[in-house]
């Protein structure tokens, strides 16, 4: 059975990468797009799918399935509630809400009854590093965060550095690393400081998402490393996402819990 889906965002850097994978996989069907702007896509327009400038009107127009959402919070916020209110099933990889938005979507999905994913990190590669990094901080209690990334972006330091810190936190007493009497003679340069580890942001041209997470011991370090190359990094979550909002309707943050990492 196919699943229809519509997107929200097409024109953006994640939105035209979830058309491609919408239009590309057998068992999915896109059924339309919503986007802020009136101008028509030429891939959505060659093949007749409508675009809405109201998410409201795109549910009552349409049979939708699932509801994929690569916006920004605020507009991603109200998407979600609107669907949900419409039993649409939503897969949201768009980041930036407040845990009181986040709260009130779960509250709206379980009332419906209706399934939400919503993922930081679709990158299933990045759900692994972050994983095994936990396990190495059981062992190396020294560590180091690297993140790096395209230099559009504007928050720093990057939610997956955040959550890995707070992965490692989560099985490592905090401890103040490098020698008692450290001193920077360059301000910054030891890294911002997350319950005792470091985390350092680099963001150049060229780079798309990438991080290390170094472990030091005694005599030997382990370097746990992932790079998203380009943006289809995303899609496979984002697909196995689909299927899994569409079983179990079951409001879920975080791609590890959709993953069977144990
Ligand atoms: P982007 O290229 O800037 O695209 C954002 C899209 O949202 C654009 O189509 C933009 O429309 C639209 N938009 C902006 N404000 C809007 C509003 N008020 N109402 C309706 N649409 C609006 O960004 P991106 O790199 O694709 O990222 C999209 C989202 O995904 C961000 O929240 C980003 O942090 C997140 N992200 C998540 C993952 C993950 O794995 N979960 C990975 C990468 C990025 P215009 O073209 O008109 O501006």
């Amino acid at each position: 059975m196919s699943i229809n889906i519509v997107i929200a965002g097409p024109r953006g850097r994640m939105g035209q990468e979830a058309v491609d994978m919408v239009l590309e996989e057998p068992t999915f069907t896109l059924v339309g797009c919503i986007d802020r702007k009136e101008q028509q896509i030429p891939k959505l327009a060659e093949r007749s799918i409508p675009t809405y400038t109201n998410a409201e009107e795109c549910f009552y127009a349409l049979d939708v399935d699932v509801m994929i959402d690569l916006t920004v919070a605020e507009s991603s916020y109200h998407h979600i509630l609107l669907a949900l209110q419409q039993n649409i099933s939503c897969v949201v990889g768009t980041t930036g809400f407040s845990e009181e938005q986040l709260g009130e979507i779960k509250r709206v999905a379980l009332d419906n009854n209706t399934g939400c994913i919503i993922a930081p990190n679709f990158a299933i590669g990045a759900i692994l590093m972050m994983h095994f990094s936990k396990i190495a901080a059981k062992f190396f209690s020294d560590v180091e965060i690297i993140e790096k990334h395209h230099d559009q972006k504007i928050d720093a330091p990057s939610g997956t550095a955040i959550k890995t810190a707070e992965m490692i936190k989560s099985i490592r007493k905090s401890k103040k690393q490098g020698h008692p009497d450290e001193v920077e003679t360059l301000k910054g340069v030891r890294g911002a400081v997350m319950d005792g580890i470091p985390i350092h942001s680099v963001r150049l041209p060229g780079l798309v998402a990438h991080q290390e997470v170094m472990l030091g011991g005694v005599g030997e370090t382990l370097t746990i490393k992932h790079d998203s190359i380009n943006r289809k990094s995303f899609m496979e979550g984002i697909k196995l996402s689909i299927r899994r909002v569409i079983e179990r309707k079951e409001f879920i943050y975080g791609l590890e819990n959709v993953l069977d990492l144990e």
